[in-house]
């Protein structure tokens, strides 16, 4: 069970970091439910700043249908050049970007190691987590995690949060490309259009590491843009 956040937190912006392929949506739920659910989510644990919400991933390895359902109800999308191996070092990275205080919550596999002082309800100078993570990796604790607590928990006609004004059209949608020098884009047809670029493929393919999981895919850069 969820502690009530302190009321520096609760009044704090929140950024969520969602490994979209490795705790994708269970089948049979609508993507566009995601939005709404997750802000539902931390407001009835007592949160009450502004929400952002990041897509992270290869990117292109994504349906496209599902990624320009969840990008249109106001998630961002952070393509990757190859899947992260841990998302607390990944979300860390940028986190600590964030001026404080403020709140992070990163909806992944529970990664191998975790920092001892990750969790802690006074937050680190400022900086607060949030959980869930699933309890481990498996496919069946990502559904669980999403039937029972993120999604289970709001109405399943629920598309649209009160607080939710962002324009809904794909041309609203902001995205990052970290391999292709942090380019900042917006557009659902743009994302996709930069994705098969022969330039995008070029910087993927010499970004690749030799030798796989030794590092997360992303170098730290400011993100202007992610912030609402
Ligand atoms: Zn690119």
């Amino acid at each position: 069970m969820m502690k009530p956040p302190t009321e520096e937190a609760a009044a704090a912006p929140i950024t969520v970091y969602w490994d979209i392929k490795g705790c994708p949506v269970p089948d049979g739920y609508d993507p566009r439910r995601v939005d709404p659910c997750i802000k539902r989510y931390l407001r009835n644990l007592g949160y009450s700043g502004p929400i952002t919400i990041t897509a992270v991933g290869v990117l292109s390895e994504v349906p496209k249908d599902i990624l320009e359902a969840v990008s249109t109800t106001g998630i961002s999308l952070l393509t990757c050049a190859y899947d992260p191996t841990d998302m607390i070092d990944l979300s860390l990275d940028y986190f600590q970007l964030d001026p404080t205080p403020s709140n992070m919550m990163v909806i992944s596999s529970l990664p191998d190691y975790v920092p001892p002082n990750f969790v802690n309800e006074n937050g680190r100078g400022g900086y607060y987590d949030i959980f869930p993570f699933p309890f481990d990796s498996t496919p069946e604790a990502a559904e669980y995690l999403w039937k029972y607590s993120l999604l289970g928990l709001a109405d399943p006609s629920v598309l649209v949060e009160e607080d939710n004004c962002n324009d809904t059209s794909g041309e609203s949608v902001r995205w990052v490309c970290p391999a292709c020098h942090d380019l900042l884009g917006q557009g659902f047809e743009n994302f996709i259009t930069h994705l098969s670029s022969p330039e995008h493929e070029h910087e993927v393919y010499i970004k690749k590491p030799s030798l796989p999981n030794l590092e997360n895919g992303l170098t730290p850069v400011v993100r202007p843009f992610l912030k609402p």
